[in-house]
């Protein structure tokens, strides 16, 4: 750990030293690729505690979110983490859902190891289709918690589309009309035409939850 500046707050373990920022290294041996990122923490200098401030902490989740340019296909702890957490699941039960080990959700997480290619395809499709979650946690006979509520998103996106589709396509029509402009009908018509609806992909990742950086 590289000890930078004294930022002289008080620690909040032994309320007699004073925090001091410092920097660590996390490596992830990512399938014969070597990929680090530096995070931020304090250090007391008296008792030696770390402590992560929330403002560090989000910088570290910034850092550790850039390291996907040296993943490619493989996905990220975090990734498998949220997807996991977006259902209410388990490492157990994502790991039966998904044919695994008891233990390989955690390992997946932590990325003490990755899934291998055709798990990495599954679990990629069930991050991206709610429906393939559902097909395979059925197929293994686990119950998806919060599937309910994610139903329920899923409605509320749909209908924030129907909403929104219609008003911004007669506000941009009406904004090119000259201001003595007074259509006919068959203007009118010409003018309005049939109203394309905008598709967005559905947000199935909405509620990420990031790893608690831990300190070593
Ligand atoms: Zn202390």
């Amino acid at each position: 750990m590289t000890k930078l500046t004294e930022d002289l707050e008080l620690c909040p373990a032994c309320r007699k030293g004073c925090l001091m920022a410092a920097q660590y290294t996390r490596a992830f041996e990512l399938k014969g690729k070597h990929v680090e990122v530096q995070l931020q923490t304090s250090v007391c200098d008296a008792c030696g505690e770390t402590t992560t401030k929330a403002s560090q902490h989000r910088e570290n989740l910034r850092a550790l979110a850039e390291r996907k340019t040296h993943y490619g296909n493989v996905l990220m702890g975090e990734e498998i983490l949220a997807l996991r957490k977006h259902y209410g699941l388990t490492q157990q039960q994502a790991s039966t859902i998904f044919g695994k080990g008891k233990i390989a959700f955690s390992r997946y997480e932590s990325e003490t190891s990755y899934p291998d290619e055709s798990t990495t395809l599954l679990l990629t499709l069930a991050i991206e289709k709610a429906e393939v979650m559902k097909c395979l946690a059925d197929k293994a006979g686990v119950e998806l918690p919060l599937w309910p509520e994610r139903c329920e998103d899923d409605r509320g996106v749909k209908l924030r589309l129907i909403q929104g589709a219609r008003v911004p396509a007669m506000t941009m029509r009406q904004q090119t009309m000259q201001p003595d402009f007074s259509p006919g009908p068959f203007a009118s018509n010409m003018l309005l035409g049939p109203v394309r609806p905008i598709i967005f992909p559905v947000a199935s990742n909405d509620s990420v939850d990031l790893p608690e950086v831990v300190v070593s």
